[in-house]
């Protein structure tokens, strides 16, 4: 009955013993060993037809233990054709998010320690490591001193935190009495470009501001955000009885990477005590090089700010960090008490569940700690550096190239670009360059993404992947002039 061995006992009324852990988390520490040394030979992007992961999965949940050794090897059968490979070095679309090693690693001990951070009580270490972290972080990127730091899921979340701060800020009672049915005050408006990223959106639908509250202002050339435009539809609308409470700038935009000034944008705010908040979701880690700190300028103004880690250093999803120098008006936006999780140290101590939407918090600040000692802030600030030299060495082949042009400015590592035969009308290109995307995502080689900008149907390409290297830019490169070649006589 050897097989039967590792089969839970139903009775045990116990946990799985600890030498069948040690032997499968051995196992398992083997395969994702395995795994991240071998990304490439697996598709980029799952080749799968959608329903065929869940056809393998049986309807009911079995009534019996399994071996836990099925379990494992059902990744390879199940799961593993069915992944997109974010970690795949040729992972080029959207914002990647790889995982490092100690990442991976901070997440393993994160799971086995399985506190819950609400309080500082509930778990001393995760609240003080948190802080630390969030310390080291702020120093690493240069920013002030008076920058306060809290560690969220998604940068979704944390803009939806700022912007519930920046509504607490203009003092209208929204805390005490909603937004709904009053006529006590005006409607409230945010202002962001028309580049930011929809999940300002959402953050603004989620706290009742509507999206006839939203305004979005018109961007340069350079898909930059105008502040003399800002600045007039301020004005324009508290003329017309709106009550302007909160802009977003973007420093990284999701479809080109565009900076909005926000020096400039931060002197509107300041005049129209309005709340600055900055989304810098992707490109915020590159505060940490000095030679991208004019991207940044004007940052000290901003009254909140978001970058995600998850995004571009190596930390695993997720994690993402809102910065803001007003926490006693976020806190305002959002604590309230409960006899049943008051504790003699709250005087003393950050309480972190009084800073958001939600009780309980997972132990993330590890793979901070994990990654920043790692690699130290040297060996991010290398990859970052090298990272953005392959952006432009792409963006460089693009330009020499004849029949393909770059669409955007390259301020970081994504590439916006398409191919121009120079014969063709905007329809016809639009089409020949959604299918040379789709041609090329199919061989499995290369994942890349598109956008749309003044209506063009763009290709775009990020390098940010902590296991992409010169040579998979350039494949990526010879791949896409090779599938064009193919489609040419389309
Ligand atoms: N902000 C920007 C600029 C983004 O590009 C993205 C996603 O790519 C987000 C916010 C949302 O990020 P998250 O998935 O962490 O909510």
């Amino acid at each position: 009955m050897e097989e039967l061995k590792n089969i839970y006992n139903t009775n045990s009324l116990s946990d799985m013993p600890p030498e069948d852990f040690r032997k499968y988390g051995y196992q398992l520490i083997d395969w994702i060993t395995e795994y991240l040394n071998d990304a490439e030979k697996y598709p980029v992007l799952s080749k799968i037809q959608p329903g065929e992961v869940s056809n393998q999965i049986q309807n009911n949940p079995p009534q019996k233990p399994e071996q836990f050794s099925n379990v494992l090897s059902d990744i390879d059968n199940i799961i593993m054709p069915g992944m997109t490979h974010w970690n795949h070095p040729n992972f080029m679309a959207y914002f990647n998010s790889t995982a490092s090693a100690p990442g991976i690693l901070a997440e393993l001990l994160s799971s086995a320690l399985n506190v819950n951070g609400m309080l500082w009580k509930s778990s001393p270490a995760s609240t003080e490591l948190e802080q630390a972290m969030l310390g080291w972080f702020r120093q690493m990127l240069g920013f002030p001193e008076d920058f306060w730091g809290i560690i969220y899921d998604t940068a979704s979340v944390s803009s939806m935190h700022a912007i519930a701060a920046a509504r607490e800020f203009i003092n209208v009672q929204t805390r005490e009495k909603g937004l709904a049915g009053r006529n006590d005050i005006p409607k409230l408006r945010l202002y962001s470009s028309e580049h930011a990223h929809n999940s300002i959106d959402k953050g603004a639908l989620t706290l009742g501001i509507g999206l006839e509250g939203i305004r979005k202002i018109p961007v340069d050339d350079e898909f930059r955000m105008m502040p003399e435009k800002l600045s007039t539809a301020i004005k324009e609308d508290r003329k017309n009885g709106w009550l302007p409470f909160c802009v977003v700038a973007t420093i990284g935009t999701t479809s080109t990477t565009s900076v909005d000034p926000v020096d400039k944008v931060a002197e509107i705010c300041k005049r129209e005590n309005v709340w600055l908040h900055v989304d810098a979701a992707h490109a915020g880690v590159t505060a940490m090089l000095p030679e991208m700190k004019s991207h940044f300028s004007g940052i000290d103004l901003a009254d909140s700010l978001v970058v995600n880690p998850h995004k571009w250093m190596f930390v695993p999803i997720d994690l993402s960090v809102l910065f803001t120098k007003h926490p006693d008006i976020l806190k305002r936006a959002f604590s309230l008490s409960a006899e049943y999780l008051r504790t003699g140290v709250d005087s003393e101590v950050e309480n972190y569940m009084d800073y958001g939407i939600q009780l309980g918090r997972r132990f993330r600040s590890l793979k901070l700690w994990f990654i920043i000692r790692y690699f130290g802030v040297e060996g991010i600030q290398n990859i970052l550096r090298e990272h953005l030299r392959l952006g432009k060495l792409f963006a460089g082949w693009i330009d020499s190239h004849p029949e393909f042009e770059r669409m955007a400015p390259t301020p970081f590592s994504t590439v916006c670009f398409r191919v121009n035969p120079g014969n063709l009308n905007e329809k016809t290109l639009d089409a020949l360059n959604e299918k040379l995307m789709n041609k090329v995502n199919e061989t499995g080689k290369l994942f890349v993404t598109h956008t749309k900008l003044n209506d063009k149907f763009v290709i775009r390409l990020v390098v940010s992947g902590i296991r992409t290297k010169e040579s998979h830019v350039r494949d990526a490169w010879e791949l896409i002039q090779k599938t064009y070649k193919e489609i040419k006589s389309w």
